[in-house]
């Protein structure tokens, strides 16, 4: 138990990072002019699916994701349930994902109609691991018309959704192009990675497509949304038609050429959003100061902090660390609850659980090693009058 000192330091650090009370794991913060925009909203009547703020939001993660076109959405699992079916899944495939995940990439993967197929992710990034996915494909799969098909099962393999864990960029490149060799369509998963780059590109802009979320615990919050982004014209227009009731536009005439999804983006959600992207580089900021703050407490203790590998920039969006031992991370989880510091485990892994045990998957060694160790961090951005007794605002 040569963590147990260690416990009760990192909760006093808690404390000087965050102050007194309940310290939750993520917190929005409104610092800026959401207020302002969300009244704007309701002076101008513009509160639900019309509205210019959509529009300026979408342009907002456009420009800085540096994807060619951006289309909101009602949150990020509906963005993912359609970026799935705009790659081509159809009902009765397969799709390559982690099991390391938040349950959201499997609902999507399930409306769509497709199963999942586990694959392990590294240790280092936590993300879906281009060696796993290789030796898998290697052995299971099989070429077809330019399709990949899984040989036990019969099944196309219609798409591959790696995930950026918690804001730590994968091997993004290294998938893209293993799925590239099998022609399987690569979704990504940045739901949690707003303000994660590899080689100085966001993530997100790897893939044919991707998507990211705006849920109240996220890096940025419109209390619910999401978006998809791409960099393919065709497919961005029609994710606009599909999120969209996919109505024929016209005057008065109600027509809709296909079944579509009310998926859009209130206005209102759209105004939080214009708000937010304005402090995101600030966030950002702060959020890797807080970062190196852990990062120094865990330095030389036998705790690994997890950082983003070289090459990648991470936005730290909860931070993490990885314990010696499933009874280690019990008794840390127990003792910052019990101090009012909310600490958590990783996701139970989606193998284990009822919907998807009887998916095939790879063994998932790292993914059962990780389970047992990781623990997110308190990781907000630190309210205002914290941040200026820190010195970190004047
Ligand atoms: C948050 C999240 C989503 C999307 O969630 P919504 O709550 O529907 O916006 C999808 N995937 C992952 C990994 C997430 O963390």
């Amino acid at each position: 138990m040569h963590t147990e000192p260690l416990r009760q330091d990192l909760v006093d650090l808690v404390r000087s990072i965050y102050g007194e009370g309940f310290i939750p794991l993520h917190r929005p913060v409104f610092e800026g002019n959401e207020k302002q925009y969300l009244a704007d909203c309701i002076d101008s009547n513009f509160v639900s699916s019309v509205g210019a703020k959509v529009t300026e939001f979408e342009q907002r993660i456009a420009a800085f994701t540096g994807s060619k076109f951006a289309v909101a959405t009602v949150n990020g699992t509906a963005a993912l349930h359609v970026a799935l079916q705009l790659a081509g899944v159809q009902r009765g495939d397969e799709v390559l994902t982690q099991a390391l995940s938040f349950i959201a990439t499997c609902n999507a993967l399930s409306y769509a109609g497709a199963q999942p197929v586990f694959m392990d992710v590294d240790l280092d990034t936590l993300g879906l691991s281009p060696q796993a996915l290789r030796r898998w494909l290697v052995a299971h799969a099989e070429l077809r018309d330019g399709h990949a098909y899984n040989r036990t099962t019969g099944r196309r393999i219609a798409a591959c959704v790696p995930m950026h864990t918690f804001g730590f960029p994968l091997r993004i490149r290294e998938i893209v192009a293993v799925c590239d060799e099998y022609g399987i369509p690569v979704v990504e998963d940045a739901a949690e990675s707003l303000g994660s780059y590899v080689g100085g590109r966001h993530t997100g802009t790897f893939g044919k497509l991707a998507t990211l979320s705006f849920n109240g615990n996220k890096v940025i919050t419109t209390g619910g949304g999401g978006m998809i982004v791409t960099d393919d014209e065709a497919l961005a227009k029609h994710a606009k038609h599909l999120t969209t009731t996919a109505k024929i536009p016209h005057p008065y005439e109600f027509v809709h050429d296909e079944v579509g999804y009310n998926y859009r983006l209130p206005n209102l959600n759209a105004a939080l959003g214009c708000a937010q992207m304005e402090r995101l580089p600030e966030m950002l900021a702060i959020k890797a100061d807080v970062a190196r703050r852990y990062s120094e407490f865990f330095a030389g203790s036998s705790v690994r902090f997890v950082q983003p590998v070289d090459g990648t920039t991470a936005n730290f969006w909860l931070n993490a660390i990885v314990l010696d031992s499933e009874a280690e991370r019990d008794a840390f989880l127990k003792h910052t609850n019990d101090q009012g510091v909310m600490t958590r485990p990783i996701w139970r892994l989606m193998s284990r659980l009822e919907m998807y045990k009887h998916c095939q998957h790879d063994g998932l060694e790292h993914s059962r090693w990780l389970e047992a160790r990781v623990v997110n961090l308190p990781s907000s951005v630190p309210d205002g009058a914290m941040l200026q007794q820190q010195g970190l605002r004047n």
